[in-house]
C-alpha cells in the first residue's frame, strides 16, 4: 500500500538567484517575497558541521561568515529544499523551503 502523505510546506512560485546583490529571492505568492542576503542563509546552516546534532548547539560562530560570502552553486533538491555551495568551501547544508521562510522572518523581525 502506497501511503500519500499531504506537505503542507509552502513551496515558493519563483526562486531568484541574485548573484551580483549576494540575495537568494523567493516569491511565495503575489504579495509575499522573502529577500535573503546569502550570509545570513549560511550563517543559520544546520547540518551537522554547523550544528550539534545531539543538542542543538550551534557549533559555528556565526561571526566567522563573512558578509561578502558569495554562493558558487546553488541547486534544488527535490522540490522541497535548495542546496548551496558556498565561496567557503561549505556544500553539505540543506535548507528546506520552511527553514528558508523561518530565515526570512527572523530577519524581519530583527529590522
Ligand atoms: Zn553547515
Amino acid at each position: 500500500m502506497r501511503v500519500v502523505r499531504k506537505s503542507l510546506m509552502q513551496t515558493p512560485q519563483n526562486v531568484r538567484v541574485l548573484k551580483d546583490d549576494r540575495i537568494l529571492e523567493l516569491v511565495w505568492s503575489e504579495d509575499e517575497t522573502s529577500r535573503l542576503p546569502f550570509c545570513e542563509i549560511r550563517r543559520s546552516c544546520r547540518c551537522a558541521a554547523c550544528v550539534d546534532e545531539f543538542t542543538g548547539r550551534q557549533i559555528l560562530d556565526p561571526e566567522s561568515v563573512d558578509e561578502t560570502i558569495a554562493a558558487v552553486d546553488v541547486s534544488l533538491t527535490g522540490n522541497y529544499a535548495m542546496k548551496f555551495r558556498w565561496s567557503d568551501t561549505h556544500d553539505s547544508g540543506l535548507f528546506t523551503w520552511d527553514h528558508l521562510r523561518s530565515i526570512a522572518k527572523r530577519i524581519q523581525e530583527e529590522k
